[in-house]
């Protein structure tokens, strides 16, 4: 009975070291692997999102980056363009000189003896028939201008001279009638202020009746041979950005670059040459280039390659 009863009591010592290690070790063990299973589970997860957000951050700045880089990029290239196109200016306007140099000396060249192609008798006369020429070809002026001159051959006589009868002599011309007025107005200011005599200055010719910087330019170059200014008519604009020493087509634009480029006492027979070369060589709209002694140096802007 003693061995039974001692049987019996180490099982159930047995069974109770057996329920301790369970409730004691195995189950805190089992509750803290899990918890550590867990724990790896969501760093994982963890991991894994902020791989998935960092990847997403990543773009973004990528984006942010690449927008930032623009703007720095631009003005970089700006400033370099603009550094380039300074110092094409630069070499341009020295590289215009010589090239407006050359030109000059081919048209004196060819044409020694070029004049103003407007028929007058008088500095008066030159200044009616250049207010005459806007808008209208030289050949048209002259057609008209030698009965107008017979019969008001000075601002004396046109002063006085009625509208209607200015008007029918100049009829063929465009704008007549502010032609005429003009004419007539200019010529009492001439008789009223300057006892009949045509000015020689700009600024008093300028305030005259139908007349700018062109028409005051041709009167002091041709009639009193004081260059003034370059004349920039039809002829001298297209030729000029043809040659490709002007870039632009404003007259007045035009006539500021050639001051620049052309020595002063080039100016006035410049405008006359070219004049005559635009009507005999470089016409408009069929330059006969072949034949043209300006061709090396012209750089023939805008113009067919020659076969
Ligand atoms: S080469 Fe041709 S475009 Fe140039 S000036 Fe002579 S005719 Fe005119």
């Amino acid at each position: 009975m003693d061995i039974l009863g001692d049987f019996v009591y180490s099982l159930l010592k047995f069974n109770e070291s057996l329920m301790h290690l369970t409730r004691y070790r195995a189950i805190p063990l089992l509750n803290y692997k899990r918890k550590q299973m867990a724990k790896k589970k969501s760093a994982k997860q963890s991991k894994a999102k902020t791989s998935v957000k960092k990847k997403g951050a990543k773009k973004v700045s990528y984006r942010k980056a690449a927008t930032k880089k623009k703007p720095v990029k631009k003005p970089v290239k700006k400033t370099a363009a603009k550094k380039t196109t300074s110092n094409k200016s630069v070499i341009n306007l020295d590289d215009k000189k010589k090239q407006a140099g050359r030109i000059a000396k081919g048209l004196a060249k060819k044409y020694p003896k070029a004049e103003c192609a407007l028929i007058h008798d008088s500095p008066f006369q030159l200044l009616v028939s250049t207010i005459l020429s806007a808008q209208c070809t030289d050949e048209r002026v002259n057609s008209v201008t030698p009965n107008l001159y017979k019969k008001y051959p000075s601002a004396f006589e046109l002063a006085k001279a009625p509208q209607k009868s200015v008007e029918k002599i100049i009829h063929s011309l465009g704008f007549f009638r502010a032609k005429s007025t003009n004419i007539r107005k200019m010529a009492k200011s001439l008789v009223d202020e300057f006892d009949g005599e045509v000015p020689q200055t700009l600024e008093e010719l300028t305030k005259l009746a139908g007349v700018g910087r062109k028409t005051a330019n041709v009167v002091l170059g041709t009639a009193f041979e004081i260059p003034s200014g370059v004349v920039v008519d039809t002829h001298v604009k297209r030729i000029c950005h043809l040659i490709g020493v002007t870039e632009t087509k404003n007259p007045e634009i035009v006539e500021r670059e050639l001051m620049e480029i052309i020595p002063k006492k080039e100016w006035i027979n410049w405008s006359h040459r070219l004049v005559h070369h635009g009507r005999q060589i470089c016409i408009a709209r069929r330059p006969k280039c072949q034949e043209c002694p300006l061709i090396k140096n012209c750089n023939r802007t805008d113009l067919p390659e020659l076969v």
